[in-house]
């Protein structure tokens, strides 16, 4: 049966207990050695997978060891050396941007505030939660990625609809403390078992809680329509 708890905070509370014991490893999948290398393995990472970026990353990140080597960029050739990643021509065209403004603005380094990051081009609100959350331990807001909005919005800790309402409520009811491991929990059980279109409750630590359970509600609260 998927009965949510009666409040938002216990039901935040037992679902973060339940993944914590399921996914105690869980943590960021993008592959990177210092912050430039992780920004732009997040720019790169928007609407594509994060298996795909390691792929393209391992040549890239030889090549390119620098912003200024982003801003000196063939802009043609950087979107060859992206191909594969999905919008490859325009995000050699961020890249490029990004690497311009951070040798001219910021010495060729990451900077660490959302408002500087949110200034670079390719980068918005959760790009740069990420970058401040991994690169800098600055953990100011919790990045709302595809997975996150879905198993929120299926779990019934939010029925807010944009990643931007979504990351606001849930900062309002989950604690600070797990803002950031939220995501990656959320992200482990959206890849394991929650999938998109075919989620396996009967192999869920949280279909007793679930007011999305397949097993006895009619419809997906992520979408707000009938399972088909
Ligand atoms: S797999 Fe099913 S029961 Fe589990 S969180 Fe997703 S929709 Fe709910």
């Amino acid at each position: 049966m998927g009965t949510p708890l009666e409040s938002r905070d216990a039901q935040v509370a037992e679902v973060l207990d339940r993944l914590y014991d399921e996914y105690p490893d869980a943590a960021i999948s993008l592959n990177y050695t210092n912050r430039l290398e992780l920004l732009v393995a997040v720019v790169l990472s928007a609407q594509c997978t994060d298996e795909r970026v390691n792929e393209v990353t391992a040549d890239l990140f030889e090549k390119y060891t620098s912003a200024a080597d982003y801003a000196a960029a063939d802009e043609e050739e950087l979107a060859d050396d992206i191909y594969g990643i999905t919008f490859h021509n325009n995000k050699a065209g961020y890249l490029k941007s990004m690497g311009e403004t951070l040798v001219a603005e910021h010495d060729g380094e990451v900077p660490d505030t959302m408002t500087e990051l949110t200034d670079l081009s390719g980068v918005g609100r959760k790009t740069a939660n990420v970058v401040l959350q991994h690169g800098h331990d600055v953990v100011e807001g919790i990045v709302v990625d595809t997975h996150v909005q879905r198993l929120s919005r299926r779990l019934g800790l939010t029925t807010e609809e944009t990643p931007e309402r979504i990351e606001a409520d849930l900062m309002d009811v989950v604690p600070e403390s797990d803002w950031q491991q939220l995501t990656h929990l959320l992200i482990s059980h959206g890849r394991a078992v929650c999938d998109a279109r075919n989620p396996d409750c009967g192999e869920c630590v949280l279909e007793d809680i679930c007011p999305s359970s397949k097993r006895d509600s009619a419809v997906d609260l992520a979408s707000g329509e009938a399972w088909t």
